[in-house]
Formats: structure tokens, C-alpha cells, sequence
């Protein structure tokens, strides 16, 4: 579960065209990260995977399946955005618990799965605050165990830690690259910053300006990169 097929895969709006005919096969289990500069699609096709926005042409399979037009609720996947998109009304517990209810699930599986993401992600002491009595770095966990609970076959994350300060990044990504570990479950992660990248990746994807240029390892990408572009994005002497 969480293999993910794109093939062909284009976007336009209006007459513009953004991502340009895209083949990529994401492993199930892997964590890919979507890097490249500002405006050059990853959030888009990153959208489009999550069934946010549609696709102008080709396919995109979940586990095999053609879920080119399966609604976003359907897709079995878990988005985790920037603006975190808690509602601010609604104390943590009932944030995480919220797509739970629409689920119909009972209260005593809503309150275990709580638990479970609330151990895993050290939110036990702050469950009935609000998001606005919490830290950046707070909120992002609760949006992530919002998605934990879900138990999706993959999360996708559109730069889920750029509002925060550099030494939270850090601790941040090391918090989600153990949580890949110990899920085991497809993480698709778009971001501008190489080292964030770098650092986490099974493998890299290479955007420049709707298309991937290069896709591999880090060391890979680093040692060989198909393109100048490539070498200047990745820091490689070449
Ligand atoms: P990235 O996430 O890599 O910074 P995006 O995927 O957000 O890039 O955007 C890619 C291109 O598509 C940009 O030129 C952006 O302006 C354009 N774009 C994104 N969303 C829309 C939209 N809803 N309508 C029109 N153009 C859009
Ligand atoms: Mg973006």
C-alpha cells in the first residue's frame, strides 16, 4: 500500500502550462522529496496527487489503481500543508478527532487513535488547548498527527516546516524523518530548501520549471548530476 504511478501527467491553467508531461513511480514506503525553486510546479503536482487540483492530461494510480478522478476523501492519502490549516476554534483533541467523526467512527476508536498519535508525537499535555496557545512547532505536529490518525498509504507535505525558525527546522526534520521510520509508509515532501532534501530523501526529484529533470539518491544527484542545472541546485562541483 502507497505506491503511486504518474503517467504523462500534465497540468494547465488557462493557457498556461505549468507541469509539463510527467512520468514518475513512487515506491511504496519511500520518502521522496519534490525540491526546485519557487514556481516550478512541486505544489501543483504535489495538489494534484492529493486530488486538490485535476489533471489537465494523463493518469495518476494510487496502489495500481487509476485514481485520476477519485475524489480526495477516497484517495486514502493525507495532506500536511505550510499554514498547518487547523481550525482555530477547536481545541487539538477535536482537531485531530475532526475528520475521525466524518469518518463515523465510534468515540472509543477515535480516542484510542488520539492516543497513539498523541504518544507519538508528544501532544499529551497540550490536547485541549487551542492552535493559537501553541508554538509553531506545536501546531505542525498536531497537523501531522491529524494525518497520522488517518492512517493514509502515503502523506504528502507542502513545505510543512518553512514558517518555522532554522533550529525547529532541524529538530523537526529529524522528528518526521523517525516517523517515516517507524511508519514505514510512503512520504511524498516538497521543499525549496536543498539541505532539507538532502538530508531526508530515500530519493530526489528534481523540479525546473514543470518538468523533473533528475530523479535518484542524494548521492546519486550529487555525484552524478545530468545537467549543469542539477549540479547548481544539489551544490555538486560539476
Ligand atoms: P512551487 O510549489 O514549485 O513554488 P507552484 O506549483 O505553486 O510552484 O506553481 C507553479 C506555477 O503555477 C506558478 O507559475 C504559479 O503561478 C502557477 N499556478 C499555481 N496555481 C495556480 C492557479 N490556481 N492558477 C493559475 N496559476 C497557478
Ligand atoms: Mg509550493
Amino acid at each position: 500500500m502507497g505506491s503511486i504511478t504518474l503517467k504523462q501527467v500534465t497540468k494547465s491553467f488557462g493557457k498556461v502550462n505549468v507541469i509539463k508531461p510527467i512520468d514518475l513511480e513512487i515506491k511504496d514506503g519511500e520518502f521522496i522529496v519534490f525540491v526546485g525553486p519557487s514556481g516550478c510546479g512541486k505544489s501543483t503536482l504535489l495538489r494534484m496527487i492529493a486530488g486538490l487540483e485535476d489533471t489537465t492530461s494523463g493518469t495518476i494510480e494510487i496502489d495500481g489503481q487509476d485514481a485520476t478522478d477519485t475524489p480526495p476523501a477516497k484517495r486514502g492519502l493525507a495532506m500536511v500543508f505550510q499554514s498547518y490549516a487547523l481550525y482555530p476554534h477547536m481545541t487539538v483533541r477535536n482537531n485531530i478527532a475532526f475528520p475521525l467523526k466524518q469518518a463515523k467512527l465510534s468515540p472509543e476508536e477515535i480516542d484510542k487513535k488520539i492516543a497513539n498519535a498523541a504518544k507519538i508525537l508528544n501532544l499529551d499535555t497540550y490536547l485541549d488547548r487551542k492552535p493559537g496557545q501553541l508554538s509553531g512547532g506545536q501546531r505542525q505536529r498536531v497537523a501531522i498527527g491529524r494525518a497520522i490518525v488517518r492512517q493514509p498509504s502515503a502523506f504528502l507535505f507542502d513545505e510543512p516546516l518553512s514558517n518555522l525558525d532554522a533550529s525547529l527546522r532541524v529538530n523537526m526534520r529529524l522528528e518526521i524523518s523517525e516517523l517515516h521510520k517507524s511508519l514505514a509508509t510512503t512520504m511524498v515532501y516538497v521543499t525549496h530548501d536543498q539541505v532539507e532534501a538532502m538530508t531526508m530523501a530515500d530519493r530526489i526529484a528534481v523540479f525546473n520549471a514543470g518538468i523533473i529533470e533528475q530523479v535518484g539518491t542524494p548521492l546519486e544527484l550529487y555525484n552524478k548530476p545530468v545537467n549543469q542545472f542539477v549540479a547548481g541546485f544539489i551544490g555538486s562541483p560539476k
